[in-house]
């Protein structure tokens, strides 16, 4: 199998920084991205909006489209899903994140997104990553839950072939032979994504471990391993979720992992990418 190159430390030595409009993603600030698993209603969407635009973070995350492993679970909004992002980002100034599950949906969804999401499934869809390597938009590119370092880069090297450099990887979690948490945590990957490529890297705990209660501790963990951001999933209402509630924080909780990730980032020499209207957080 030939290597990466154009991802390689080898190729660019310093640090690529994605500018995402007037936000940086790989810069100093770590980034922090927030929001419901999947779009479920403009009141649902409303609220977390809110509250997350109220702790200054600037992306929120949000399915329309969602790829579920059973055909029976709520597939998502989709064009509607998209329009009630557009809405709440405006409403709040939050930059989108959301996914888009194949080729056919990128002009589609391209107008709606800041960050295109490719999700884990995706990975090896490497049709889709030449597409999306012809886009300017950044790709928030997740690591395949069955893929290696080596894998994951190689799938990064498609998009950047392409003329696309803005590519942020995203580590969220992979299978092991331990089924006591959804997703084992490669909290490894992240300062061995860091030495072998100049691209930035961000943790996404809550698909990392499938479980609410420790999605805090492995968001410290992965700051601490030096990742430049953080992929959060929250909702208003958890149980109530259409997909993804175990594992997505009340807000209450939220506000509590950013006010210590932000002491976690200043032991890292960072600071944390916030416009707190709350005053510990600030
Ligand atoms: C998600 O972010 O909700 C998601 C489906 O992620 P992954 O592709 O990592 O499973
Ligand atoms: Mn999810």
């Amino acid at each position: 199998m030939s290597d990466y190159k154009l991802a390689s430390r080898q190729y660019k030595n310093e640090n690529t920084i994605v500018k995402v409009g007037n936000e940086s993603i790989g810069a100093k600030e770590l980034c922090l991205i927030a929001g419901p698993c999947a779009v479920e209603s403009e009141e649902q969407l409303d609220e977390i909006a809110k509250g997350i635009s109220e702790l200054g973070i600037k992306f929120m995350r949000g399915g329309a489209y969602k790829p579920r492993t059973s055909p029976y679970d709520f597939q998502g909004l989709k064009k509607e899903g998209l329009q009630l992002l557009q809405k709440a980002s405006l409403k709040y100034d939050l930059k989108i994140v959301t996914e888009v599950l194949d080729t056919s949906l990128i002009e589609e969804v391209y107008p709606y997104a800041d960050v295109l999401q490719v999700g884990s499934r995706n990975m090896k869809n490497y049709q889709f990553l030449k597409e999306l390597g012809k886009t300017d938009k950044p790709i928030l590119l997740k690591r395949g839950m069955s893929s290696t370092v080596k894998e994951w880069l190689l799938a990064a090297e498609y998009i950047l072939l392409g003329g696309n450099e803005k590519v942020i990887l995203c580590e969220r979690g992979i299978r092991t032979f331990d089924n006591s948490v959804r997703n084992t945590m490669d909290i490894a990957a992240i300062p061995l994504v860091k030495e072998l490529s100049h691209l930035p890297i961000i943790a996404d705990p809550s698909q990392g471990t499938g479980k609410r209660s420790l999605v805090k501790p492995l968001s410290l963990a992965s700051i601490a391993a030096g990742a430049d951001g953080l992929m959060i999933e929250v909702h208003h209402e958890p149980e109530e979720a259409l997909s993804d509630g175990f594992q997505s924080l009340y807000l209450s909780q939220l506000e509590e992992l950013v006010a210590e990730v932000k002491k976690q980032a200043q032991l890292s020499q960072r600071s944390l990418n916030l416009e707190s209207k709350i005053p510990h957080i600030i």
